[in-house]
């Protein structure tokens, strides 16, 4: 459904992506792994169309997105539940939720249908929904931004560093939720700096380092890989 091709982008005169070529099909979760800096975020955001490539091809079922807007790719069934969170903490849950389907300008009852169905999946995020998203724990946040993407109904679910900073009873839970929306159809690239938790969660990986792809296949091959087990799991 998505394919990404011989993508470059450039931050002024720095290079941050070179010539990533990229593809996830329907339904699957893929993991986007790599250390600090590789450019994992970079990709992300040229995705949703906060950053404009400087070259190279996008294309979502067969149609080319390069360069659309981030309203026009929400449009088109991305979201993104970005790194840190960037919740709204001055508005409430509700209103937090309420933003994610803005550009899409549905009906009233659709958006509270919506609001609903992201309740039944963050219980959490129901009882607190008159609370100031600033005020929820990190872990709470981390729901929030993720029960904002899926308030776009998404075809295409990008997740940046879910796990960042939260403790591990946390993680477990935020990676069981990744995993039910894996398991009810919602294709998902999963970017993560804990590479282990998100091979073991995804189909197919693939491995960034300084801004390239340098490694990629069958999750579970990657995990078993005994270079990359040493080198980069460091589980060897
Ligand atoms: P992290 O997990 O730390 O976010 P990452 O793999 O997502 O790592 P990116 O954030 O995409 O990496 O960064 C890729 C490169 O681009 C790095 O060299 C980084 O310093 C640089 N970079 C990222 N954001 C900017 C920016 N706004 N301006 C200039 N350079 C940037």
């Amino acid at each position: 459904m998505l394919k990404i091709n011989n993508l470059t982008a450039h931050y002024g005169a720095a290079q941050a992506l070179f010539g990533i070529d990229l593809q996830i099909n329907q339904g699957e979760t893929v993991a986007l792994v790599g250390a600090n800096g590789a450019g994992k975020s970079t990709l992300l955001k040229c995705l949703m169309g906060l950053i404009k490539p400087s070259a190279g091809e996008i294309s979502l079922n067969g149609k080319k997105v390069t360069s659309s807007s981030p309203a026009q790719m929400v449009r088109r069934g991305l979201a993104l539940s970005p790194e840190g969170r960037e919740v709204f903490s001055h508005l409430s849950v509700l209103e937090n939720l309420q933003l994610g389907a803005i550009p899409l300008k549905l009906p009233k009852s659709e958006t509270t249908l919506r609001i609903d169905d992201v309740f039944a999946r963050f219980p959490k995020l129901h009882e607190r929904q008159q609370q100031l998203a600033g005020t929820l724990s990190g872990g709470e946040q981390q729901m929030l931004a993720m029960g904002r993407a899926l308030m776009a109904k998404p075809s295409l679910l990008l997740l940046d560093e879910p796990s960042l900073g939260l403790a591990p009873k946390i993680t477990d839970e935020i990676f069981a939720i990744v995993q039910q929306l894996s398991r009810s159809g919602t294709t998902i690239l999963l970017v993560e700096q804990n590479a282990a938790r998100a091979l073991s969660a995804s189909d197919n990986a693939y491995l960034m380092a300084n801004g390239k792809i340098v490694e990629q296949g069958k999750s579970r091959d990657l995990l078993n890989d005994p270079v990359l087990r040493s080198t980069f799991l460091g589980t060897a």
